[in-house]
């Protein structure tokens, strides 16, 4: 398909310092859970999205020293000639694209714990480190120069290792950001004070910068448009003018992750635009945002009204490495949009390195060999699959094997597909979730390999006669309800009638009887949240129960939880945490409290329990000694995960379908 006129600014290329950008897609910094121990996976990765068509693709944040230190969590660093050879093999694999490579130099003050380097932490002030009970070092002017050299040094490291773009990082409340926050610094130098004084040292960073690198590379800065607490916008704006003779790209943001990177829950396409709209002009220089961009639309009329010169993105860009690719030869259909379920991120929290829902080869390029756009062709391409389900498991795995050539019956019992991703759309603000379905389904629906048999629940004497010899079971997992789970590895004491409802049943149309309800959370993760959100919204009487110290702690990863608790809160939700169920006699519900073992009674007339999944695995069972070439159960069938599960394992068996496999490729030190 040729592309669609409307579109071609966003291919124009841009000049931005010494460097050009081919076209407008800039894939902003963004943490990958791999950082500088896993370099080889991190150059394959960011290779793609370049392959892909993102212009500028830019590092993880990069740390510039020891005492910018944050593990648990993965980050990259240009500490030395080893971190320049890894870097390098990133800023390699971009240009070998076409593409240009970005480093994000970081510091994070005393938001770092340094806990790896046992540096102390810095900070303009000795503030409290995050999340541990220790304290940074109050910079002194001899810190603050010994800063400045060690910012400077880590340039003149990215320009050997050939990067093109450069970023002085003063947001997201690392050390600059810190400088800049007049709550945090409290400095009586001139390093603190009025914002000219506490801004002094982004500027100085900025001029260091320029004069080390600036002949080579383009320098941006990442900033916030907004103080802290969301005032100061004017005095922000004056600001950002005044440093534009040292910047290339301006890449601006609000001091609010929870909008910046919302989920899809509380943050829809676009929501910084209000906030960032005047930076182009103010400052006269190019400017990047991002906005969970995937519309073409929405993306060719940030540039068309002046808002934006290049779309800023990290998650659709993890979701479709190929976006640009797609939008630039007419394969709109083909998109695969983000769902803003913020998995991605969630791993870097977890120390991993990065994964997503909707694509399943993030993260996987080095380590697997996987592309997201090819799959290497069956040889034996006659013999179908049958595959039995059509959750995201299923639906996944007779994409790819389509893709690889194999004809494939997908039978799902149910009229629609999509299986608990159908169900799961259903909670309050999930509706985009819903895209892991229907971008398979619109791929699925025109693919002359596969037949599509909704309304089908297989036997296994209905699997036999298919004649298929190659049959992969995906028939999910379904909802406990007798409360076992975490706290309680057998049954629950009460837990049976018809006033027990599991999410499956509500979700699918059933209701308690009028009046009050108890939502139990033993899994932790979103369910429980969003039944109880949905049940108060009908007006009944909710009370939520969890063992864990907050709702859905499991949502802390994906930047919801704080949101999620508010919601309830203010919905009328009775939350009772740090305790958990212990039976149930009528409608009275004994609890008891995690620590003390002191027992309770809540007045509850229905319960529904979130607390584990059963796989749905009899059929599996049943095939096990049927004269099949091949069997196999994926996804929830197999282990009840995350969706991203589902996706991965689905993906996974159909690369592997009459195929050899190895195992996945390790980064690790070797002693010699
Ligand atoms: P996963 O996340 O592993 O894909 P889901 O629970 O989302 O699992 O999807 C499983 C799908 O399998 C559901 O849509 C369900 O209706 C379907 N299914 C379960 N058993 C059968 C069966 N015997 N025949 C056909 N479809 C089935
Ligand atoms: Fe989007 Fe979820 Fe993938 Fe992250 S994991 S890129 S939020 S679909």
């Amino acid at each position: 398909m040729p592309r669609d006129p409307r579109f071609d600014p966003l291919f124009e290329p841009l000049k931005i310092g010494p460097v050009t950008a081919p076209n407008r897609f800039w894939q902003v910094p963004h943490c990958t859970g791999m950082g500088n121990q896993h370099p080889a996976s991190l150059a394959a990765m960011r290779g793609v999205k370049a392959e892909g068509g993102w212009g500028v693709v830019n590092s993880e944040y990069c740390s510039i020293h020891p005492t910018s230190d944050d593990t648990t969590a993965p980050y990259a660093s240009l500490w030395d000639e080893g971190d320049i050879r890894n870097m390098a093999r990133m800023a390699e694999a971009v240009h070998a694209h076409g593409a240009l490579a970005g480093v994000e130099l970081w510091h994070g003050g005393a938001r770092s714990g340094n806990v790896l380097s046992r540096e102390a932490p810095l900070g303009p002030e000795s503030m409290m480190a995050e999340n541990q009970p220790w304290q940074s070092q109050r910079m002194d002017r001899q810190d603050i120069a010994q800063l400045r050299e060690w910012h400077r040094l880590a340039a003149l490291r990215a320009k050997v290792a050939d990067f093109d773009v450069v970023y002085v990082y003063a947001a997201h409340t690392y050390l600059l950001a810190q400088f800049l926050d007049s709550a945090q610094n409290l400095r009586s130098d001139n390093y603190g004070g009025d914002f000219l004084n506490r801004s002094r040292l982004v500027r100085e960073l900025l001029e260091d910068t320029r004069i080390a690198v600036g002949d080579r590379m383009a320098l941006a800065i990442r900033i916030e448009v907004l103080h802290e607490d969301g005032s100061g916008a004017e005095e922000r704006a004056r600001f950002l003018q005044d440093i534009a003779p040292l910047v290339d790209v301006f890449d601006v943001t609000i001091p609010d992750y929870g909008v910046e990177m919302g989920p899809s829950r509380f943050v829809k396409e676009a929501p910084l635009e209000a906030h960032i709209a005047h930076v182009r002009a103010t400052t006269g220089k190019s400017v990047v945002s991002v906005g969970r961009f995937t519309s073409p639309e929405t993306m060719a009329s940030q540039l068309s009204r002046g808002v934006l010169d290049f779309i800023g993105a990290a998650r659709p860009s993890i979701a479709d490495p190929f976006l640009p690719s797609k939008i630039a030869e007419g394969r709109m259909d083909e998109i695969r949009e983000c769902i803003g379920c913020n998995i991605c991120y969630a791993h870097d929290g977890l120390g991993a390195p990065i994964r997503c829902t909707q694509n399943p080869t993030m993260g996987e390029e080095y380590r697997s060999g996987w592309h997201p756009e090819r799959t290497p062709a069956l040889k034996k391409t006659s013999e179908p699959v049958l595959v039995v389900g059509g959750g995201p498991a299923g639906l996944e795995a007779a994409l790819t094997l389509s893709r690889r050539g194999a004809t494939v019956l997908l039978a799902e019992a149910d009229a629609e597909f999509g299986g608990r991703v159908t169900l799961e759309s259903r909670l309050p603000g999930l509706s985009e979730w819903a895209r892991v379905r229907d971008w398979r389904l619109t791929q699925l629906r025109t693919d002359p390999n596969v037949s599509l048999y909704p309304n089908s629940h297989m036997t296994p004497d209905e699997v036999l006669a298919t004649e298929a010899p190659h049959v992969i079971v995906a028939t999910g997992s379904h909802w406990r309800s007798d409360g076992r789970g975490r706290h309680a590895p057998s049954a629950i004491l009460g837990l049976s009638g018809h006033t027990v409802l599991t999410p499956d049943q509500i979700l699918t149309g059933r209701r308690p009887d009028v009046g009050s309800v108890l939502v139990y959370d033993d899994e932790g993760y979103h369910m429980a949240a969003g039944l109880a959100e949905l049940l108060a919204d009908e007006g009944y009487d909710v009370t939520y129960l969890t063992p864990a110290a907050l709702v859905a702690p499991f949502t802390s990863y994906t930047v919801e939880q704080s949101r999620l608790q508010a919601r309830l809160i203010e919905k009328n939700v009775r939350i009772l945490a740090n305790q958990y169920l212990s039976r149930r006699e009528g409608s009275t519900c004994t609890v008891t409290c995690a620590f003390t073992g002191n027992e309770t009674s809540v007045a509850a007339a229905s319960v529904v329990p979130v607390t584990s999944r059963e796989p749905s695995e009899s059929l599996w069972q049943a095939l096990k000694a049927a004269p099949l070439s091949t069997l196999r159960r994926i996804g929830d069938a197999r282990a009840p995960g995350l969706i991203a599960h589902a996706v991965h394992d689905g993906h996974r068996a159909a690369r592997e379908h009459l195929s050899p496999t190895s195992a996945p490729l390790r980064e690790r030190v070797i002693l010699a």
